[in-house]
């Protein structure tokens, strides 16, 4: 980077009571059933969760794509729920960069790489009136593409396009990026350019970064992730460690290894004590004996 990094505010997200339906003929599908959550300005996160399990409709109303069907979202000080659809199209040009899965939906596939990120940039430069910290070439170059910075996109391979996909939403410095995926068409080498280049963007410039992803890799890299099983948080991890999220109506999904041996329907017997409830299967406990 040539330019020093010009910090942003990093935003804050607040999710309260968030429940996504889906119309369908055949019946509604629920695919956020209450989601809470809480991400403080300026942190990583990896979004985890089984295929069908809510993810990408969750980021698709972080960036204010979606609207909920009940519940409320906040980024930073605007509550997403009241804006109106031009204040929506405002802030997704100036605040909240999304990059959704199948690398072409984010891209204008008869433009080079290298314009594809200048038309992302061109818009934002205009309005905050001062320069981006990113040039569209540093971008490329970083991610290992300069030979093919001023190749037509829909020329390049899909591993590329992603690549290319990931520096355009970079690229505007924004308060709050969102990655679909980001590293599911690339090898190890790509994959490890494109973590230590949203890293740099989290760190040096402050911004949000949440980032759905299957690769446990870019998991581990986050110092926090959160799991959604069937449209619900169950599960967080911080440091390495695991942690339960405690539902507002008391419930609490156990890990999914743990279904397992205790399956749905198991009665388990809760015993209170001062530091939390341990929850055990008679049954277990007797086989043990
Ligand atoms: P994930 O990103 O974890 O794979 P999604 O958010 O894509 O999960 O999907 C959650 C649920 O919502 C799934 O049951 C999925 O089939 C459903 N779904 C997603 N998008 C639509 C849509 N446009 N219309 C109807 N159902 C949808």
């Amino acid at each position: 980077m040539t330019q020093a990094p010009a910090a942003v505010r990093g935003a804050a997200i607040h999710c309260d009571a968030v429940v996504h339906l889906y119309p369908n003929a055949g019946g509604d599908v629920v695919a956020l059933r209450g989601v809470d959550l809480d991400v403080e300005g300026g942190t990583a996160i990896a979004l985890l969760g089984p295929s069908g399990s809510g993810k990408s409709t969750l980021l698709a109303l972080l960036a204010g794509l979606l609207r909920p069907s009940s519940g409320h979202v906040l980024v930073g000080s605007h509550d997403l729920t009241r804006c109106s659809n031009r204040q929506l199209l405002e802030l997704r040009g100036n605040e909240i960069s999304l990059m959704v899965q199948e690398p072409m939906r984010n891209l204008l596939g008869f433009a080079t790489a290298v314009q594809n990120i200048e038309f992302a940039q061109r818009g934002v430069r205009r309005r905050r009136r001062q320069p981006l910290p990113f040039g569209p070439e540093q971008l490329l170059e970083r991610l290992g593409m300069a030979e093919v910075a001023h190749d037509t996109v829909a020329q390049l391979s899909g591993g590329e396009q992603q690549r290319v996909a990931i520096a355009a939403a970079a690229a505007v410095a924004p308060s709050l990026l969102l990655l679909d995926e980001p590293t599911s068409e690339l090898d190890r080498i790509s994959r490890d350019r494109v973590l230590e280049l949203v890293l740099t963007v989290h760190r040096e410039l402050g911004t949000t970064l949440v980032v759905v992803t299957h690769d446990p890799a870019v998991a581990s890299a986050m110092p926090r992730s959160v799991s959604i099983r069937d449209g619900r948080i169950g599960a967080e991890g911080r440091s390495g460690e695991e942690y339960a999220v405690v539902g507002r109506d008391g419930s609490v999904q156990l890990p999914s290894d743990v279904l397992g041996w205790i399956p749905a329907g198991t009665l388990l017997r809760v015993h209170r004590h001062s530091a939390g409830v341990d929850l055990r299967s008679p049954e277990l406990e007797s086989d043990g004996d």
